[in-house]
């Protein structure tokens, strides 16, 4: 094995370990919590369904630990087993190395990979979610879901695959600038579009309903410099019980969209403090900020692929051949190793994205109270999504540091209280 090969399995191990650890944690520290609800949470929580939360955290936990380790195992097969350099020798044998089958072999690749989770994912919405009463998907639904998401990406993914593999022969040594330019306007398109395109092609959007609640969000939504021609109800609750409020779109796409499972979880009042919050992350500029980070990290990922498929070591670690020149064949083996590796670096900067995040998640918290003149409603709010979602309200701050996009309850009411 080379020292490239062996630090990338480090890295894969490094990560499932620290994995089970974080969960093993949590998990001790949720049942030392188990038997009584703690005192800041008498009022959120009652008894029985405070237990009913840590035995679902418990159950997500347990079911966690076994994925992570089912892809690691997985991930380090696929790497080292000679199984890539194999299939896509026996693929360009069969269908040549034109850059149609190119890209062809990276969409058929990256569905076959794809297959091995797909049981854990039915596993996880039918026995745990339908466990704990969230889930409504039918087995119908959940399947046409998964074909849907199949056409969507053969129709719109194989495409810029093709476009990238082009820009290799067309542009030669910069090919990985133009490649990243591509895609990030790509991503700002899909932006732009799925609101109207996408979308519905998996949920029904209504308008809100002319009235008083329709009139209280209108008015709150001009107060706060946020005009927008629509606020729609999405049947959230086809799939599951979870609820969620979102905007979307830009300029005049733009739509607020809140789940009919959330207008039936809360009064009038805690939904416009929900929807304050939402339009907090469009004022403070969060929405620009997360896209402008991604964008950067398109280009930060091409300089990437092609620094690697340039480097000596690189494809022998793998079982590939070095190749030089700017054909799609020699490019697209990094492309592949690259697409593998991303998700195992990734997270060892998660815990800095999730800071990011929470930070964001409590600016938009004050911007609603400001906007509400008043924080009861959507500490009321949160308190209820929290029971209805069966939150951890007890995760070890490790855990939460780690991996929580969202600062838990008790620190968001700590904030809202302090505010003011
Ligand atoms: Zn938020």
């Amino acid at each position: 094995m080379s020292l490239f090969a062996i630090i990338a399995l480090a890295l894969i191990l490094a990560r499932a370990v620290t994995e089970l650890w974080l969960s093993r944690l949590n998990q001790r520290h949720v049942r030392t919590h188990r038997n009584e609800v703690p005192p800041v949470f008498r009022g959120v929580m009652d008894e029985s369904m405070y237990r009913r939360s840590i035995d679902y955290t418990l159950a997500r936990s347990r079911f966690g630990n076994i994925v992570n380790v089912f892809d690691a195992v997985v991930l380090v097969a696929v790497l080292f087993s000679g199984l890539l350099p194999w299939a896509f020798g026996k693929f360009s044998a069969r269908f040549g190395t034109s850059i149609l089958a190119m890209a062809g072999f990276l969409f058929v690749t990256g569905i076959a990979l794809s297959i091995p989770g797909l049981p854990f994912a039915w596993y996880a919405q039918f026995k745990i979610e339908g466990r704990f009463g969230f889930n409504t998907t039918s087995t119908k639904i959940w399947i046409v879901d998964r074909l849907k998401g199949l056409l969507i990406a053969a129709l719109l993914g194989y495409p810029l695959l093709v476009l990238v593999l082009k820009l290799i022969e067309w542009t030669g040594a910069s090919w990985w600038l133009w490649a990243a330019a591509v895609v990030v306007a790509f991503q700002l398109l899909m932006l732009l579009i799925a609101p109207a395109i996408i979308m519905p092609l998996f949920n029904k959007f209504t308008p809100l309903a002319e009235g008083a609640f329709r009139e209280r969000l209108f008015a709150l939504a001009r107060r706060t410099g946020f005009p927008t021609r629509s606020i729609e109800v999405m049947d959230g609750s086809k799939r599951s019980r979870h609820s969620n409020a979102f905007f979307t779109g830009f300029g005049r796409f733009r739509k607020i969209v809140l789940f009919d499972t959330l207008i039936a979880q809360l009064t009038e009042p805690e939904v416009e403090s929900v929807l304050a919050h939402e339009i907090g992350h469009y004022k403070k500029c969060h929405i620009v900020k997360m896209v402008s980070a991604s964008i950067a990290g398109v280009f930060v990922a091409f300089a990437a692929i092609a620094w690697l498929a340039r480097q000596q070591w690189f494809y022998p670690a793998f079982g590939f051949q070095h190749q030089t020149g700017f054909a799609a064949a020699n490019i697209v083996p990094a492309i592949l190793l690259f697409a593998l590796l991303a998700e195992t670096l990734g997270f060892w900067f998660s815990p800095l994205i999730h800071f990011w995040s929470r930070r964001f998640e409590f600016e938009a918290d004050a911007f609603a109270r400001v906007a509400m003149g008043e924080k009861q409603s959507l500490i009321q709010a949160l308190r209820k999504l929290s029971e209805k979602n069966l939150s951890n309200l007890t995760p070890h701050p490790l855990y939460s540091g780690f991996y929580y996009s969202h600062p838990t309850l008790l620190e968001r009411e700590r904030a809202l209280q302090a505010g003011a």
